[in-house]
């Protein structure tokens, strides 16, 4: 008798439920209708064709814009049992051969295509091949509106009518509606069902720190590395020689770091791409260039080390952490000087409108003073009213006291120099700094000069930057960033309202005892039973590391770190308490079961 979705879903896949609409979305396919599917990063698209393939006659050709990718599923898939490939232009004329011989006689199930390669491939496909569905992963790249558009995706409006007979699904991590309507329309689809999940990915920490230094920047990161000894984790920066600088200071604290950027030759990138997923490297330091090819499940963290342009860029970024469901962080910092960056770049690039106002989103994020998770989900067109209690707002709501002289002053400074100076001229004439430029100006004579020399430096940037987010000030783009002041701001000026402004918040460094990231914690006691042991997990680590490396696959296709973890938790003995831990189907119980229950066993008996 045919098996049922939930039965696949517990022998081939190891898991015991669907989540969300997964259920809903094989149903939808199982009955031959074309299918849309919206969900963001890892909530689980490919699951809802893989099941439909293996539940079909036939083979399902799923159509994907990246070898890397494909490579990723496909690893996946036969650690789990199920016969899947990929013809493409790096496979030798052999490969391709014996592939297509395979899928004739219908023994792969799941076969992975670039779209050019689908077109070519077409006629074959139409006169030797039972296909089951068409899946047509990262949909996006048909529409022009984003950033990764591919013109060959265009072309795939053709399968519609080659393929009367079978169902078509389109799947994407990006919402907006612009794409979405290119997909229906580009792709032809007939009458689709369309899915839109939750953009939430609650295990993902929200965390901003404005007005950071390189140093404290750096300090912050690191903190953060220790706190996730030996996890993967990303930071992206603006700039190359960001990325340069920044890996440059990881490394001599003997953390093994990536660089990533478009200048870098394509080997040069590719070797850091699978070094990451492979874990030869654990972070890596990446402009935005780095991501769309990595499906890697155990990103622990995402740093952006400068403001991101725009929300849709920040939220894929940070989506690229735990895939797998387990708790991840994020952290942003912002400052003033990325405004300004960005704010020129977004000037001088073709679409200037479309490019502001995205920033200007960004910012309002960025600045915001009530949940994070709340704007971003509400941006994304889901409205909730709730508090996620796991960003910095919820754990820290600011604090305001009344700022009205400090603003004063700044104003005031402002105007005494005709508004013909920037933010850093600013703060050197608060704090009194005698400049040759203030002095050749006149500016160490006017009345302000040195009036906020209580106030650290780096303090004035903070409240600057509120005053701007406040519309006190403006910076005038056009006019060498010189200050103005807003009629607002001249309210405040001239006592005619006050101004509130945000207690800083600055934590101080963790203090401890140094020690090198690399030495194991002393002597760790076993942990209780039902508890998380760490001590096993990294026994349990080094032989996943083991088999991922005979085979040839990255760590996390042999065994997600949720699987470990959990098997570092029950610690089971027995094959039947194996097969019952999350993402051990038959397969992966056949291959594995014996050899982590004994380190399990082996460890316990101690
Ligand atoms: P997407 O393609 O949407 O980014 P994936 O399909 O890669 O996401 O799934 C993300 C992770 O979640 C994978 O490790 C996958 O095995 C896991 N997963 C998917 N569906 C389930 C489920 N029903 N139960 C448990 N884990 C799941
Ligand atoms: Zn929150």
């Amino acid at each position: 008798m045919r098996q049922t979705p939930e039965q696949i879903l517990k022998t081939y896949f190891g898991y015991d439920s669907f989540r969300p609409m997964q259920r809903e979305i094989i149903d939808s396919i199982l009955q031959g209708k074309d299918t849309v599917v919206l969900m963001p990063t890892g909530g689980g698209k490919s699951l809802c064709y893989q099941i439909p393939a293996l539940l079909k006659e036939g083979t399902a050709i799923i159509v994907s814009p990246l070898i890397s990718l494909m490579k990723d599923q496909i690893d996946a898939l036969r650690a789990n049992g199920i016969n899947a490939a990929a013809l493409n232009s790096s496979n030798s004329e052999s490969t391709n051969i014996a592939i297509r011989t395979a899928c004739e006689k219908g023994e792969i199930k799941l076969l992975y295509v670039s779209p050019e390669k689908l077109l070519s491939e077409a006629e074959w496909i139409q006169m030797r091949i039972e296909v089951s569905l068409f899946a047509i992963d990262e949909a996006h790249c048909i529409s022009q509106w984003g950033h990764d558009f591919r013109p060959e995706y265009t072309r795939l409006g053709a399968l519609r009518e080659l393929f009367p007979e079978v169902p078509i699904i389109a799947l994407t991590a990006t919402a907006d509606k612009v794409t979405k309507s290119d997909i229906l329309e580009q792709l032809n689809l007939r009458e689709p069902a369309q899915f839109i999940g939750s953009f939430d990915r609650p295990n993902l920490s929200l965390d901003i720190k404005r007005g950071y230094s390189t140093k404290e920047k750096m300090r912050v990161i690191m903190e953060m590395i220790e706190r996730q000894r030996g996890e993967s984790g990303i930071i992206y920066c603006l700039k190359r020689t960001t990325t340069e600088e920044v890996a440059e200071k990881l490394r001599s604290k003997g953390i093994a770091t990536g660089i990533y950027h478009a200048g870098l030759s394509a080997s040069a990138r590719n070797k850091v791409q699978e070094d990451f997923i492979n874990d030869r490297i654990t972070v890596v330091v990446a402009t935005i260039a780095f991501g769309m090819g990595i499906d890697k499940s155990n990103v622990r963290y995402i740093v952006h080390y400068n403001l991101p342009k725009s929300i849709e860029s920040f939220y894929q970024e940070i989506g690229r952490a735990g895939r797998d469901g387990l708790p991840s962080e994020t952290l942003l910092f912002f400052n003033v000087q990325d405004l300004i960056v960005l704010r020129n770049f977004a000037e001088e690039s073709g679409q200037k409108d479309i490019n502001n106002e995205r920033l200007n989103r960004m910012q309002e994020y960025a600045e915001a003073r009530v949940c994070r998770r709340r704007i971003l989900l509400n941006y994304f067109g889901e409205i909730t009213d709730r508090a996620c209690c796991n960003c910095d707002v919820c754990h820290t709501p600011p604090q305001y006291f009344d700022g009205t002289i400090l603003v004063q002053q700044a104003l005031s400074a402002i105007k005494r120099c005709n508004e013909n100076i920037g933010i850093f001229m600013l703060i050197d004439i608060l704090k009194g700094v005698v400049s040759e430029e203030a002095q050749k100006r006149g500016y160490t004579q006017i009345k302000t000069f040195g009036v906020g020399r209580n106030v650290p430096a780096r303090d004035w940037k903070d409240y600057i930057l509120q005053m701007l987010q406040m519309g006190f000030i403006e910076i005038a783009y056009n006019d060498n960033r010189h200050l103005r002041i807003t009629p607002l701001g001249e309210d405040i000026l001239f006592s005619r309202r006050t101004a509130e402004l945000a207690t800083i918040v600055r934590e101080e460094p963790v203090k401890k005892k140094r020690k090198a990231i690399k030495e194991t914690p002393a002597a760790p006691k076993k942990a209780e039973a039902g508890t998380l042991d760490s001590i096993l997990l990294e026994l349990l680590r080094i032989q996943r590391k083991r088999i991922a490396t005979e085979n040839n696959w990255p760590a996390y296709v042999v065994l997600s770190d949720k699987t470990l973890h959990e098997l570092a938790t029950k610690k089971p003995v027995t094959l039947e308490a194996f097969s019952d831990i999350h993402g051990i189907g038959k397969h992966k119980l056949e291959m594995y079961g014996e050899t982590f229950i004994s380190i399990i066993k082996d460890y316990l008996s101690k």
